[in-house]
């Protein structure tokens, strides 16, 4: 959708050329209203509309941070068309410093879209922050990290929708955000990933190009992290024109094949082998498990080769807990859309 000369979501405005900072109210508690915070940055010229979600998952801190230091840096002046930013979806889990599910009701914003109004709170938040903002963008990213405990390869991942249009321009938006590995996948099988339930799936069966957008992260706040929003929105921004300046894309981009879960059989003290991002051949420890005496209990292997992408940063694991998940992989196809903007790295 081209910006109007206004952006409007219910009683916020945004006249052309203008910044404005508003909360959306959507139910309330004893303590007072739930809000979500939207800030819309109205550009002077023309183009698309792109809305950006941050803290769906509110202890993801820097895709957090990048939302915010994005609602600063980007002016109205220099921006063609029109950003929506909402930098904390879920203030309840943001003030309360909780990971996954909302304090209010117990539920995972990210597995019940797209929500409905005849539910409870996440899911109207849900079905209000995808009916009413998300779906008035043609783009849309969802920022994610690595929540408490999780230690993440950054990817971008986006759900293929069938309609062909719309697929090449989800393929476009994840090659460029991302650093390294995109995870592009049908509803069902190995790369169901964004999930059946998330934000990102519901939206794009609303018709908007919508992708997952994830860093490191583990309950931290880093600066590599930041960076891999803030750099990935950037270049989208750029290939949609809305900003001045080219994509730049690093080497060559990595596409999932799928993915591998290894869980404890013994229980005890973790010891790691091996890191996120790291190349591991079949076989290959992954990880050392011992009792309390000391003794090594397990040597948990790799069953084939792959890229641990998730690595839980748990030290104590109980029979069937997660260690590490892999992600296999080939090289990306040729995508001239984005391959024209690749640089060798340095
Ligand atoms: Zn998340």
């Amino acid at each position: 959708m081209r910006a109007d000369k206004t952006l409007q979501i219910r009683d916020v405005v945004a006249g052309r050329g203008e910044k404005v900072k508003a909360y959306l109210t959507i139910g309330e508690t004893p303590n007072g209203p739930i809000r979500i915070p939207l800030v819309i940055i109205n550009g002077d010229g023309d183009g698309p509309v792109l809305c950006l979600t941050a803290g769906v998952h509110a202890t993801e801190y820097p895709s957090i941070m990048a939302a915010m230091r994005l609602i600063n840096d980007l002016q109205p002046s220099q921006v063609r068309g029109a950003v929506m930013i909402v930098p904390v979806v879920s203030m309840a889990m943001f003030q309360s410093r909780l990971p996954f599910i909302s304090p209010v009701d117990g539920l995972n914003l990210n597995k019940i879209a797209p929500g409905g109004t005849n539910g409870s709170i996440s899911e109207i938040l849900a079905h209000m922050l995808l009916t009413e903002v998300i779906a008035k963008a043609k783009y849309h990213i969802d920022l994610h990290a690595g929540d408490f405990g999780e230690m993440l390869l950054p990817f971008a991942g986006f759900p293929l929708t069938g309609n062909a249009d719309l697929d090449r321009q989800g393929e476009a938006l994840a090659r460029l955000f991302t650093p390294l590995l995109i995870s592009i996948g049908p509803e069902s099988g190995p790369l169901a990933l964004p999930f059946v339930g998330g934000i990102v799936r519901a939206a794009t069966r609303l018709g908007v190009v919508s992708i997952l957008g994830e860093s490191d992260g583990n309950g931290t706040l880093e600066e590599t992290d930041v960076r891999v929003h803030y750099d990935g929105v950037s270049n989208i921004m750029r290939y949609l024109n809305m900003i001045d300046g080219e994509p730049k894309i690093v080497g060559k981009r990595l596409k999932a094949t799928d993915r591998f879960l290894i869980r404890a059989i013994k229980s005890g003290l973790v010891r790691l082998k091996v890191k996120i991002g790291d190349t591991v051949a079949a076989g290959q420890e992954l990880a050392e498990i011992c009792d309390v005496f000391g003794e090594t209990v397990e040597v948990v292997r790799a069953p084939r080769a792959g890229i641990p992408g998730l690595i839980w940063s748990h030290k104590v694991v109980n029979t069937g807990d997660p260690v590490v998940r892999c992600w296999g992989t080939e090289p990306a196809p040729p995508f001239p859309e984005t391959d024209r903007f690749i640089r060798e790295a340095a």
